[in-house]
């Protein structure tokens, strides 16, 4: 009996329309429009270095510390510092409550997030050091990786860490066949594909790249080139939230 009701709730929730036929989404939104989005710098004391960003249903706030001696001495490069992220969900953040800790998941987060940042951050500069970056989500509706690590990039310039470029990401993907911009929870839980994209805008050099689905070539290659037009928008606000801390509000 339970199996069958469980059965007709995922048959009605894959049957749900996601884009209506005016091309709206289910929270208004056309197919390259961005959630809103606010960001703050500057939000914690006691970090060297911080910013909080809310996209969406997103919430997360992102810390740095150091760059400072890298311990145990074992993982110091003598050629250049390292950049050691932590994604991590808090266990209210999500509908089922999640177990604390780190899983599969946030690991994985961790590591790619990890190299996104070390691409921008000048590493030569501080050899033997690590520059740690955590980050919290508070609360999450898909796209967290792109949220975090859009604040960790941030959280690294309030701490003064020199890089090429911020790094700022955006996923785009594709719901009831279509290609769309910055997916919301239920368009990555019933859409088909999930593309998160992380650039340093100035050279649009790719710092992450992951695919989650299946998309054709061709609407990969329109996928690709809408989540980087979004990081671009996300860059100038990126840009704004370092001035507002700066100038003070
Ligand atoms: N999610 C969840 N529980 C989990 C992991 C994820 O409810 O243990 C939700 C959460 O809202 C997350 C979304 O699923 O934002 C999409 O997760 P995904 O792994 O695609 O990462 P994200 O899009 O957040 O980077």
């Amino acid at each position: 009996m339970m199996d069958e009701v469980i059965k007709d709730f995922d048959r009605e929730k894959k049957e749900m329309k996601l884009i209506d036929e005016n091309g709206k989404r289910i929270d208004g939104r056309s197919a390259e429009e961005l959630r809103p989005v606010k960001m703050k710098v500057g939000v914690l004391n006691r970090a060297d270095g911080s910013a909080y960003i809310e996209w969406g249903k997103n919430k997360v706030v992102a810390a740095v510390y150091g760059p400072r001696e890298a311990q145990p001495r074992h993982i110091q490069n003598p050629l250049k510092g390292i950049v050691q992220a932590r994604y991590n969900m808090v266990s209210f953040s999500v509908t089922d409550r999640k177990r604390p800790g780190p899983d599969r998941r946030s690991i994985e987060i961790s590591k790619i997030i990890s190299e996104a940042l070390e691409a921008a951050v000048i590493t030569e500069s501080f050899p033997r050091t690590t520059i740690d970056v955590s980050m919290e989500v508070l609360q999450a509706d898909a796209g967290t990786r792109c949220a975090g690590l859009t604040a960790a990039s941030l959280a690294l310039a309030d701490a003064g860490v020199p890089m090429k470029d911020l790094v700022v990401a955006c996923a785009a993907g594709k719901v009831d066949g279509q290609v769309v911009l910055d997916l919301l929870k239920e368009e990555d839980n019933y859409g088909q594909a999930d593309l998160p994209v992380a650039i340093m805008p100035k050279s649009e050099e790719v710092v992450l790249l992951q695919m989650d689905g299946h998309l054709t070539q061709e609407e990969f290659d329109r996928a690709l080139s809408m989540a980087i037009e979004g990081c671009k928008k996300l860059y100038e606000m990126q840009k704004e939230a370092l001035k507002m801390s700066v100038g003070g509000e």
